[in-house]
């Protein structure tokens, strides 16, 4: 066990039937044997900083029905929104005074914000706030459409493929959605030149090891900048209503598995973590995690972006997030600043 884990520290990655291994015999020991790696890296990169990504939620609109997600098209209790370009970029002015550096606008695929009006809204961002990164976050585009917002000041882009296997990922969506695209779109965001950020939820319906292992063997292949996992958690209206949730402590083993692999990525500590555990997003960083995406978005539309059941920091201002998010850091040791994070290459 411990052997593997060394291996993995030395070669950053593994063979499919090694990943499985550490999988499934994985215990309290081995984890904070990880952990330990894990922190000596991210300490080696970051030192005791971890960067902050304002998340505006801008629409719940959504095209797609993916059977996992709160907001997918057929779930008619959802109260759906758009926010206004004045609504975001007044997210951003908040954003800002709070120390935010990044801004990073997620949806639904929502056919209302044309390719014109997301360049407009980026290029406003970008005019206004000529210091912070863009982070785009809305599902899979052509080439094109993501060429379009890359210019007009874009820098990165999140887009999870959520399982590298095929089956899986034919349990987990409709018919219209296919592993081949979302890798498509990953390798173009990748191409044109965008801070690219994957990943995949932890405990999914009909998940195994073997997908599991999967996922880190794409991910190794795929090579992004940012890798955001966190449990999966049911959604009472969803088809997956009644399946359990992801656990933590795998959560937080592939955390640390993760950053051994990319010691210099870009690692949140995602808020289903902290939804699954009140103390989630702290074990994260603990076990490797050095990024948190607090929530940027006006506080009236919080609770209709529900992706799952009970999720954390609907009701709170901005403010009082940022202030319970840098008191929860220091609790740990580390400290949020006040910087845009970008990826740093290896300089060897
Ligand atoms: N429409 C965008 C944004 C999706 S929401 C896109 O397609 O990329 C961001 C992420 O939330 C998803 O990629 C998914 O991994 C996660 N998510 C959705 N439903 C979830 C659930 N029930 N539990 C945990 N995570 C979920």
């Amino acid at each position: 066990m411990k052997n593997l884990i060394d291996k993995l520290y030395k070669t950053q990655t593994l063979e499919k039937d090694e990943f499985i291994y550490l999988l499934e015999n994985y215990n309290k020991e081995t984890s904070e044997y990880l952990f330990s790696l894990a922190r000596a890296l991210s300490g080696k990169y970051f030192g005791n900083e971890v960067y902050t990504r304002g998340l505006i939620e801008f629409t719940n609109y959504c095209k797609n029905d993916c059977y996992y997600c709160g907001i997918r098209r057929s779930n008619k209790n959802v109260n759906r929104y758009r926010l206004t370009k004045e609504e975001i970029l007044s997210c951003c002015e908040t954003g800002y005074e709070l120390g935010f550096r990044t801004f990073v606008l997620q949806g639904g695929e929502d056919g209302a914000f044309t390719d014109k009006a997301m360049v407009d809204i980026v290029k406003s961002i970008r005019e206004g706030y000529p210091d912070c990164a863009i982070t785009l976050s809305f599902g899979e585009k052509s080439y094109d459409q993501y060429l379009k917002y890359y210019e007009a000041g874009a820098n990165r882009y999140l887009l999870r493929h959520e399982t590298a296997d095929e089956a899986h990922y034919s349990a987990l969506h409709p018919d219209s959605l296919s592993l081949e695209n979302r890798k498509e779109c990953l390798r173009n965001l990748k191409k044109i030149g965008y801070q690219v950020g994957t990943g995949f939820m932890v405990g999914s319906p009909y998940q195994t090891t073997k997908c599991l292992a999967e996922d880190l063997l794409f991910i190794k292949e795929l090579s992004p900048q940012m890798v955001g996992i966190g449990p999966f958690i049911p959604h009472k209206d969803t088809p997956f209503g009644s399946f359990p949730a992801g656990s933590k402590d795998l959560t937080l083993f592939l955390i640390g598995i993760l950053r051994l692999m990319i010691p210099n990525g870009l690692l949140p500590s995602t808020t289903a973590l902290g939804t699954i555990d009140p103390k989630g997003r702290e074990a994260g960083i603990l076990a490797g995690a050095n990024v948190l995406m607090p929530n940027l978005s006006p506080i009236g539309v919080r609770k209709k972006y529900e992706l799952y059941d009970n999720k954390i920091c609907t009701g709170e201002e901005a403010a009082e997030c940022n202030v319970c998010l840098r008191n929860r850091v220091a609790s740990v040791g580390y400290n949020i600043v006040e910087k845009r994070g970008d990826f740093i290459g290896f300089e060897e």
